[in-house]
């Protein structure tokens, strides 16, 4: 135990004085490197969900025996949840309680708390004691109450940079907040030409669409982390919005921390909202999602049912996000779409090429399971991330964080394995080929206009469009030329022929114009 202490403390001072001195992207290789050397004792911890009976048991023991007949490396594996003058109540791994048994220590066995409030008491502090710094908001997990404050803290801490917003509510009316990050750009000689409210490109990141899954929400704040306090003066930053939505499903984050830890994982109409979106919903497998309310993967009414979802898709009509990550535990994977069955990427397979590269460096302290790229864990339908890359062209990946609820301690370490994606995300983001277009009639009104290519081949049917304010964007593979075809009711249709490109360049105005009739 102390050398995991020790390493521990050696890992984080080296880790600090990376991020000072390799204060870029990519530094996570250095940071990988030295971790690997120093990390062996670390190497796997297994699952210890703190909400789950089997691993660990309720006891009550009195004080004076907790004080004066367990060694220090056995209390510092409790956790307190509650204390009388005369007793502790404790949360105790489950090996370390049979142990107690053997020994003959005295305590007594209680019924396991229901409420994930109960496990972890300090919520209340935490919000009592209102802003902190960002830097140190690693400081526990967060329920609805918690996480608005902290997006609150965060606007009024960095006006600046970033903003908070409401996506909509939810069933029982519970506000979605999100934090929207746009780091200014700097004016300097190279970009004076450019507008400085030029188009950024954008990235949709959620967490705890299942709100039992807490470690997400905790990956969320980790990007926010990672965003604003050692990446904001990465260039690449200025050209781009990232919509971070740390919880979802904010019905289910109450079920979980307020009733009963078994509930959480659905919205407050009981739908998985992760089977209630549209493409390909209810596809009829009955392994993918169910019809039946009680079940966990029930599917709802109809595609898009639920305000949850209604309010994503709305934010994707407007915004047409690039990438979207979606955080979930803890299978221990990327998940690339399409994850339903019997349904077919685009050829070339480039969404797929950009999972590999956006894994590099993840590590991940699972050595039963490691860290993969997979279609899916087990057969589902009408996930947010088939539609927004179905619908949306965005290139949707689904992150499976490699623990769920472990005690939060060991969190900042967890979460330090997975901070390579985020960071290669903006360099993908910047090193990719990309079309931009924006659509308009010759008074420069914008047009929202089908668009086709001829870098992909579809087999799904997928229909782009350009958004509401008429741009359009495609990561296309290479360098090759690609031909456009742009079609609008009341429009002649147009066929260009363009050049992708690697800057994050204005992009290219069509002009359409109205039928001629010879
Ligand atoms: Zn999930």
């Amino acid at each position: 135990m102390i050398s995991n202490v020790f390493y521990k403390w050696i890992y984080a001072l080296l880790k600090s004085f990376t991020t000072l001195f390799f204060n870029m992207p990519r530094s996570s290789f250095f940071v990988f490197i030295l971790f690997k050397f120093f990390s062996n004792p670390l190497s796997s911890m297994p699952i210890q969900d703190l909400d789950n009976s089997r691993f660990y048991k309720h006891i009550q023991i009195s004080k004076t025996i907790y004080q004066t007949q367990l060694p220090l490396e056995e209390i510092i594996q409790t956790i307190k949840i509650k204390e009388s003058p005369t007793s502790y109540k404790l949360l105790v791994p489950k090996d370390l309680e049979s142990n107690w048994k053997l020994r003959n220590v005295k305590y007594q066995i209680l019924k396991y708390p229901q409420k994930f409030s109960e496990i972890d008491p300090n919520h209340n502090k935490r919000f009592q004691k209102g802003c902190i710094p960002l830097r140190e908001m690693k400081n526990g997990y967060k329920n609805n109450q918690l996480n608005e404050l902290y997006l609150t803290c965060i606007a009024s801490e960095f006006p600046d940079l970033v903003s908070k917003v409401s996506i909509g509510r939810s069933v029982q009316k519970r506000n979605i907040p999100a934090l929207v990050i746009k780091i200014p750009k700097e004016k300097t000689i190279e970009n004076d030409n450019f507008n400085l409210n030029m188009y950024r490109d954008k990235i949709f990141i959620n967490c705890s669409i299942h709100a039992n899954e807490i470690i997400s929400t905790e990956h969320c704040y980790d990007t926010i982390q990672t965003l604003i306090l050692f990446e904001y003066k990465n260039p690449i930053l200025q050209n781009l919005e990232i919509w971070i939505v740390p919880i979802l499903n904010p019905d289910g984050s109450e079920y979980y921390w307020n009733q009963d830890t078994n509930l959480g994982r659905k919205n407050g109409n009981k739908v998985d909202l992760n089977r209630n979106f549209p493409f390909k919903w209810n596809s009829g497998s009955t392994k993918a999602s169910s019809s039946n309310p009680e079940s966990a993967f029930y599917r709802g009414e109809h595609e898009a049912s639920e305000p949850e979802v209604k309010a994503v898709l709305n934010l994707f009509q407007k915004h047409r996000f690039l990438f979207s990550i979606s955080y979930h535990c803890y299978a221990n994977a990327i998940l690339v779409p399409y994850s339903i069955e019997k349904t077919q990427n685009p050829e070339p397979n480039l969404v797929s090429n950009i999972a590999n590269e956006m894994i590099q460096s993840v590590y991940s302290y699972r050595q039963d399971k490691p860290f993969l790229a997979k279609k899916n864990l087990y057969e589902v339908d009408g996930t947010d991330q088939d539609t927004f890359f179905h619908d949306f062209g965005t290139y949707a990946y689904l992150i499976e964080s490699s623990h769920r609820v472990e005690n939060y301690k060991n969190l900042p370490v967890i979460l330090d394995g997975f901070r390579p994606i985020i960071q290669n995300l903006l360099f993908i983001a910047k090193d990719s080929w990309k079309i931009r277009l924006k659509i308009q009639n010759s008074k420069g009104i914008p047009i929202v206009a089908k668009i086709a290519n001829s870098a992909f081949t579809y087999y799904e049917d997928e229909k782009f469009e350009s958004n509401l304010d008429g741009f359009y964007h495609l990561l296309v593979p290479n360098a090759n030329k690609v031909k456009i075809q742009i079609s609008a009711t009341g429009y002649e249709d147009k066929t260009i022929e363009l050049s992708p490109n690697k800057e994050f360049a204005q992009p290219f105005i069509v002009e359409m114009n109205p039928p001629t009739f010879p």
